[in-house]
Order: C-alpha cells, then sequence, then structure tokens
C-alpha cells in the first residue's frame, strides 16, 4: 500500500526495532511508549482498521492475539498485558493501517480510575 507508514515498516523502508515477525504478523516497539512495554502487533497485510475485518481476513486477528500471549511468556510479562486499537479519528486512530497496542509493564488504570 503506497503511502502507509507501517507498510513500509513492514517492508523495511522506515527502520523499526523489531520484536517478532512470521508469515502474517509484525511486532515492533511503538516509537512514543506510553508504558514501561509498548510493542505494536500488526497485520503485513494492508487493513485500514478494525472496521474493516471481514470474514476473509479475520484470522490474522485471532493470529495476533496468539503472537501477543507467546510474546509475554518467552518476555516472562507474568503480571499481565492489554491489547487495545483504536478505530477511527475519534478513538484517536492517527496511523491507518490496523494495529494492535500492547501495553504492559505497569498497573494500568480503567475508565474513571
Ligand atoms: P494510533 O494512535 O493510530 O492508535 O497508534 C499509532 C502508534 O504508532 C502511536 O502509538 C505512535 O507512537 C506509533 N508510531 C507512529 N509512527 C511510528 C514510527 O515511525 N515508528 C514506530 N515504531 N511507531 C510509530
Ligand atoms: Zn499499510
Amino acid at each position: 500500500m503506497e503511502d502507509c507508514l507501517f507498510c513500509k515498516i513492514i517492508a523495511g523502508e522506515i527502520p523499526s526495532t523489531k520484536v517478532y515477525e512470521d508469515d502474517t504478523v509484525y511486532v515492533f516497539k511503538d516509537i512514543n511508549p506510553i508504558t514501561p512495554i509498548h510493542y505494536l502487533l500488526i497485520p503485513k497485510q494492508h487493513i485500514c482498521c478494525a472496521a474493516k475485518i471481514t470474514p476473509e481476513n479475520s484470522a490474522v486477528v485471532g493470529h495476533i492475539y496468539e503472537v501477543a500471549a507467546k510474546i509475554a511468556e518467552k518476555e516472562g510479562i507474568t503480571d499481565g498485558y492489554r491489547i487495545v486499537t483504536n478505530c477511527g479519528e475519534n478513538a484517536g486512530q492517527t496511523v491507518f493501517h490496523l494495529h494492535f497496542h500492547m501495553l504492559a509493564g505497569v498497573k494500568m488504570g480503567w475508565g474513571a480510575d
């Protein structure tokens, strides 16, 4: 996909700190982490956002959750992690290539906490 930042990262045209890669998924460190551990898990296929998940492309979403569990086990993240995807402008999505934030390493609040 032309002019997609994350497609360029997958292609190696823009450098990133790789955490994990397989045939369908790429994981790298967020450039501006909001928690001590902040990874981005992305499908290699360009999907703009969660609103465009279909029966044809949805398998990668389950796989991304499996990959997150594998990473947590490998890195000894035993006290929990959060996976979140921002979909659309009101949710704060800034890069329009589907991505899941994996946040860990600190106790996180929720809502009015
Ligand atoms: P969003 O706001 O779309 O949910 O998340 C986009 C994320 O991508 C942000 O957390 C931002 O820090 C991260 N990001 C933006 N540009 C780059 C980049 O060039 N490299 C890396 N590693 N992360 C980026
Ligand atoms: Zn893309």
